[in-house]
């Protein structure tokens, strides 16, 4: 006991306990565990010694040193939080697509389970230079978030020997045969001891997920370089996951513009129409504001088709849709290919007098073109019949009734001789 009696890492505490214990009033058993300062766990055990008529005679003392018991415990509650980190990180990383959020967790997690003072994530430029592009610090050290690292010595030599996914544990930068100007490096960085784990992609060396200790040199532990490994694993699938989804939401929105864009005239087509017509039709309806729709059908198509052809007559919609694409100025007017040779032109905070505008613009933008065709019987170029219509949207009326009433006038316009433009009243249905 006198020889232990200074190992005892906190002796007060040990005096105060012992004084409870000598007491003979005090019929407990005790068991406890005493730390000592080299590290060891000392397990006390101690209960009062009666003779059978309950005499106190004295106090039976156990020590036993349980420091590997205790050692295995930490391990494994260690082990339990590792692998608590790990599922977290890694439900994180399916339930989200964002790699940022992702990075951020991953550096601040990793400091605070290793209890280091820095981790970082540090992205390969093609030239195997590169930035920090996370980072976690502890307050009291230099941040260097973005920071380039542009060392010559760094670059060629680390690009090449993190290829073959090695992990890199230096405990003491002085001690780690290094070279001086890698050592300087480290010195800028106020690094002292360093975890370094490549992260991959496929073959591609896409980075290094890094932890940093300043304040000293550090043994780093094997479930310490294991944990930084498996968090690289995971990482490198969140890059991949949220690359994959990238790529995905392009060619979805590709998919998006190819399913609203006709192909043969490259204007909106009649999903487009729809959809952007009930829109405009709810948002005017809001905002009691008027909404004109012209339907625009070119006259005597059958015939131009018969005489020129059908690639002629493909071409001819081609031209008379960029034509009425000039012809509309507004951001907010839509023109679509309705339907074969009928074209639908959205117009949005537009009434009648400025619907009627746009239409004898057009009516002048195709008589300009002047394409000939000679079994019209209205003209000896392609001409347009036009209707017209316009309301405030409201509740008692649907978009249909609109198209019904821009559909009626063009038909007068069509019975009137066509190369025409007619309105129509919604209310006088
Ligand atoms: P109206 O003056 O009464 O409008 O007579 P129309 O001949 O223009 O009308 P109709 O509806 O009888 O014919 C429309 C023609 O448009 C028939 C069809 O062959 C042609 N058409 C529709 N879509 C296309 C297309 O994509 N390419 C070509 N070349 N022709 C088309
Ligand atoms: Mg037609
Ligand atoms: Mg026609």
């Amino acid at each position: 006991m006198p020889d232990c009696l200074q190992l005892i890492a906190d002796i007060p505490a040990f005096v105060e306990s012992c004084k409870l214990l000598q007491s003979e009033e005090n019929r407990c058993t005790i068991e406890d565990e005493i730390a000592f300062v080299d590290g060891r766990t000392i397990r006390r055990f101690s209960s009062q010694i009666r003779d059978d008529r309950d005499r106190y005679f004295g106090r039976l003392y156990v020590f036993e040193d349980i420091t590997v018991h205790k050692q295995a415990e930490q391990a494994l509650q260690q082990q339990a939080e590792r692998e608590r980190m790990i599922y977290e990180i890694a439900q994180h990383i399916r339930e989200s697509l964002d790699l940022d959020e992702i990075l951020n967790t991953t550096v601040a997690e990793v400091r605070r389970f290793l209890q280091t003072d820095r981790a970082i994530v540090y992205r390969f430029n093609r030239d195997w230079s590169g930035v920090v592009v996370k980072e976690s610090v502890a307050e009291g050290w230099q941040a260097i978030l973005n920071m380039q690292i542009t060392d010559t010595y760094f670059v060629e030599r680390q690009g090449q020997s993190y290829q073959q996914s090695a992990i890199q544990v230096t405990s003491d930068i002085y001690t780690a045969g290094l070279s001086l100007c890698h050592i300087e490096l480290l010195e800028r960085l106020q690094v002292r001891a360093k975890l370094v784990v490549p992260i991959l992609q496929g073959d591609r060396l896409w980075g290094l997920l890094v932890a940093h200790h300043c304040s000293a040199p550090r043994e780093w532990h094997p479930l310490e370089t294991e944990l930084l490994q498996q968090l690289a694993t995971q990482v490198a699938i969140a890059i991949q996951q949220s690359e994959l989804h990238q790529q995905l939401q392009i060619a979805n929105q590709q998919l998006e513009n190819l399913a609203l864009i006709d192909q043969l005239t490259q204007i909106a087509n009649r999903r487009c129409f729809d959809r952007t017509f009930t829109l405009e039709w709810y948002r005017l309806m809001r905002e009691q504001r008027p909404l004109s729709l012209l339907l625009c059908d070119i006259d005597y198509f059958k015939q131009y088709n018969d005489t020129y052809g059908h690639a002629a007559g493909d071409t001819c919609l081609k031209i008379v849709a960029q034509t009425f694409k000039q012809a509309v100025e507004r951001s907010t007017d839509l023109v679509a290919r309705y339907g074969g040779e009928e074209f639908a032109v959205i117009l949005p905070y537009t009434d009648t007098d400025g619907a009627v505008r746009v239409a004898q613009k057009i009516h002048e933008a195709i008589q300009a073109l002047a394409l000939p065709h000679i079994a019209s019987a209205v003209s000896q170029y392609v001409t347009l019949s036009i209707g017209i219509a316009t309301v405030i949207p409201s509740y008692n009326l649907s978009p249909v009734d609109l198209i019904e009433a821009a559909d009626r006038a063009l038909y007068k316009a069509k019975v009137s001789g066509r190369n025409s433009w007619f309105t129509s009243s919604i209310f006088l249905i």
